[in-house]
């Protein structure tokens, strides 16, 4: 679990706001109407949600935890990844059969909040699909309005926090470490946590 210091939105200090905006403020070179992608769309994936999932794994991540497992996604670098047309994202996840959801896997997705909001919007709108998103944030801590905020707003469950080494836990559901919370969320308030 977070600090409780860390959960109080009226009490965090004007530097932690400072850091918490660089961690999610939008990522350079991703022009409109576009996502940098890390790695393959993945589908009936059972490890990052409940369900058979599609899984997006974006491209880019400040946060730079010792022990992360994709080391790899944290570089802005535009040479690095897959810059690819939401429209194209789209029409693949159109092409899936049999998922319950999609899961915003990263790197950090709420640096590319605008796209994944779009692209949030249509797996409920069109594909009746929850949607589930990490971040190496914690909720109380965003800017509770913009891009990261409407695509908070747009998820059905936050899994939240840094991957802390020393609270490392294999038993955990869908996280690896115990900080990490799931959040269920309606228009961005917590419905129950796990
Ligand atoms: S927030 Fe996630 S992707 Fe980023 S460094 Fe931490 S564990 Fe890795």
């Amino acid at each position: 679990m977070p600090a409780k210091g860390d959960l109080n939105p009226e009490t965090i200090s004007d530097s932690k706001k400072r850091r918490v905006n660089h961690l999610c403020e939008p990522q350079m070179d991703v022009p409109d109407g576009y996502i940098r992608l890390s790695g393959d769309l993945e589908h009936d994936n059972i490890v990052n949600g409940p369900g058979l999932r599609a899984v997006i794994w974006t491209q880019g991540c400040r946060q730079h935890c010792p022990g992360c497992q994709n080391p790899e996604t944290w570089t802005e670098d535009p040479d690095v990844g897959a810059l690819v047309k939401i429209e194209k994202v789209k029409d693949e996840l159109r092409q899936l059969k049999g998922q319950s959801g999609l899961t915003f896997c990263g790197g950090e997705p709420l640096l590319q909040a605008k796209a994944c909001y779009e692209i949030a919007k249509f797996c409920h709108e069109e594909l009746g699909w929850n949607v589930w998103s990490f971040t190496g944030l914690v909720l109380e801590q965003l800017p509770h309005e913009g891009p990261v905020w409407d695509f908070v707003c747009e998820l059905d469950a936050l899994i939240d926090g840094p991957f802390i080494q020393s609270q490392r836990d294999l038993t955990l559901k869908f996280r690896g470490s115990r900080n990490q919370r799931i959040l269920h969320l309606d228009h961005g308030k917590i419905t129950s946590q796990e």
